[in-house]
């Protein structure tokens, strides 16, 4: 479903991408992880148009999809829970659901139907689909972060570090979330800094380290790769 290949990002003289190369195929879920500046969220930000490969290839069902705007990204059925989630605070919830489906705005009846499954899906969005979504718990904004991105209809959803800044108890929360999305069917894309959780509920993942993919493979190969286990659970 989608194809990254030998990308190269940089950020003036920063080299933040050095070919990196990734899929991910229909109804998988793909964990990328990495330490802090490891490029993740640079190679997100490139996959779903927010910044430029300056080499590479990025095709998406079958079609180029690099230097394409956000915006025919999302259209092409690509969508972003960006990291710090990033929900308009000062709307409602049910407008912040509302943005996510703008896609579909002229047809207000889909919007709606959308709108009433999401909220039959998140039923704590329900209770509070009045309440400014500034004032939602971190867990609460999370999951509306995610229901907004999966208002467009997206056949791949693309989470970026959904467990930042989250208690130990909200993170179990939202990764089960995450493991229903995939149990329906869902395409993912997981980049997260917790690399255990995620390549515990992985098909696959990738390791970026500076730049590159260094290591790939199934989630449970990789959770006890020797390297993996040195670099992120400090053992060995
Ligand atoms: P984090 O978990 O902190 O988000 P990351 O793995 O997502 O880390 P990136 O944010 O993609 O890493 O950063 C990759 C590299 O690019 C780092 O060296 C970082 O300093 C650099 N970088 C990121 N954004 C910019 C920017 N806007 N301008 C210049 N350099 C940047």
């Amino acid at each position: 479903m989608l194809k990254v290949k030998s990308v190269h990002t940089y950020y003036g003289n920063i080299h933040a991408l050095k070919g990196v190369s990734l899929h991910v195929k229909a109804g998988e879920m793909v964990a990328l992880i990495g330490a802090n500046g490891a490029g993740k969220s640079t190679l997100v930000n490139t996959i779903c148009g927010l910044n430029r490969a300056q080499k590479g290839t990025i095709e998406f069902q079958g079609q180029a999809i690099e230097g394409l705007s956000p915006e025919d990204i999302v259209q092409r059925g690509v969508a972003l829970v960006p990291e710090g989630r990033q929900i308009f605070s000062t709307l409602s919830v049910e407008a912040n659901l509302e943005m996510g489906g703008f896609i579909h705005r002229r047809n207000s009846r889909q919007l709606r139907d959308d709108m009433a499954r999401m909220l039959e899906r998140f039923p704590i969005l329900r209770e509070r689909s009045t309440q400014l979504a500034g004032t939602l718990s971190g867990g609460e904004q999370q999951m509306l972060a995610i229901s907004r991105a999966l208002m467009s209809r997206p056949q791949l959803l693309v989470l970026d570090e959904p467990s930042m800044g989250l208690a130990p108890l909200v993170i179990k929360e939202i990764f089960k979330i995450i493991q229903e999305l995939r149990k329906e069917g869902r395409t993912i894309l997981l980049i997260e800094q917790n690399a255990r959780a995620a390549l515990q509920i992985a098909d696959r993942g990738y390791v970026l380290e500076t730049g590159k993919v260094v290591l790939q493979g199934e989630g449970a190969m990789l959770l006890e790769h020797r390297e993996v286990q040195r670099a992120y659970f400090g053992k060995g």
